[in-house]
């Protein structure tokens, strides 16, 4: 079995690890918080006080970081990961972040005789626990197919987009295209509780019809029963729909929706809701 290892022990990245530890992975963790690894670690994982000790020895090292500030500073830091990274070694940046932040990280692991895969993920606290999430892969045939046995124990689909950076891109058209869903229902819903319909008859309606998704059948519950407990941080969704319209930018294409849709999570962080699920996005909505 190789020696994995996993820096950043959040809602994705601690459901990630103890899917590894299930797995029979021998598995060094690194977390800022190190509270956050006590479980794994009472099931067996290592503790590396920084990202270049949890990489040391490890033919796989992955990370599940915030944004690129975070990523750059846990692979590339006074005691980043790169610095503990073997030659050969396959590191795997699934976290959400720019493609040009990868293309950056892509050259510096090259340079450390390592090979880069990005591979953020659908699927969110529930799938990450279940082992049930879907890898969007950029990167080398050759380096996915060593990786894979380690992204298989996290997921139920792995998908192998093109080059390094065709993941990163992916997932922020994902991610815009959720995030226009979430805000847009916040008004959808706010309009039917202001509107005299039916609220649960409304709701059926569109959870069942044209406008119906995943996202939609759950999101609408939250924040209906106001249950904002964290699933996805509505500060990380503001990060990605950043990260989406100055992509998609450089593609020529405006994110009009996008805009739009920020406006609303930027009014829900200013009145305090940036640390809560991407549902308390309704709030502000709500409160016009
Ligand atoms: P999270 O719970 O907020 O965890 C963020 C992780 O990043 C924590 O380990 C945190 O360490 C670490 N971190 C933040 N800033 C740091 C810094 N400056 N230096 C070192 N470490 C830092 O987020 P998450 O929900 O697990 O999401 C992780 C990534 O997956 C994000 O890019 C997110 O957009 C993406 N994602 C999330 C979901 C979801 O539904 N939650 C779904 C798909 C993709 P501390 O514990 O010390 O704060």
């Amino acid at each position: 079995m190789k020696n994995v290892a996993i820096l950043g022990l959040g809602t994705m990245g601690g459901g990630m690890a103890a899917n590894l530890l299930k797995a029979g992975f021998a598995l060094t963790v690194y977390n800022r918080t190190s509270a956050k690894a006590d479980a794994l670690v009472k099931e067996g994982a290592q503790l590396a006080s920084t990202p270049a000790e949890a990489a040391k020895g490890a033919s796989i090292v992955i990370s599940m970081l915030a944004d690129d500030g975070a990523s750059r500073e846990v692979w590339v830091g006074e005691q980043g990961a790169l610095k503990g990274v073997k030659a050969g070694a396959i590191l795997i940046d699934s976290s959400t972040v720019s493609p040009a932040w990868i293309a950056e990280l892509a050259q510096l692991t090259s340079e450390h005789g390592a090979e880069l895969l990005d591979a953020p993920v659908t699927g969110s606290r529930m799938q990450a626990a279940a082992g049930q999430l879907t890898f969007l892969v950029g990167g080398s045939d050759r380096a996915l197919e060593a990786a894979t046995p380690v992204l298989k124990a996290m997921s139920k689909e792995i998908v192998h987009l093109g080059p390094v950076g065709s993941g990163a891109k992916m997932k922020l058209i994902n991610n815009f295209l959720c995030g226009v869903q979430v805000a847009s229902l916040a008004e959808g819903l706010t309009w039917i509780e202001r509107s005299g319909l039916d609220r649960d008859k409304a709701l059926s309606i569109l959870k069942t019809g044209a406008p119906g998704s995943p996202l939609l059948e759950a999101i609408a519950d939250r924040m209906v029963t106001r249950n904002y407990a964290v699933n996805f941080l509505l500060s990380l969704m503001t990060k990605d729909m950043a990260y989406a319209e100055s992509e998609a930018a450089g593609c020529g294409v405006q994110l009009n929706t996008s805009q739009a849709a920020r406006g609303h999570f930027e009014a829900a962080i200013a009145k305090g809701f940036g640390e809560s699920d991407i549902a308390s996005v309704i709030e502000p909505v709500r409160e016009v």
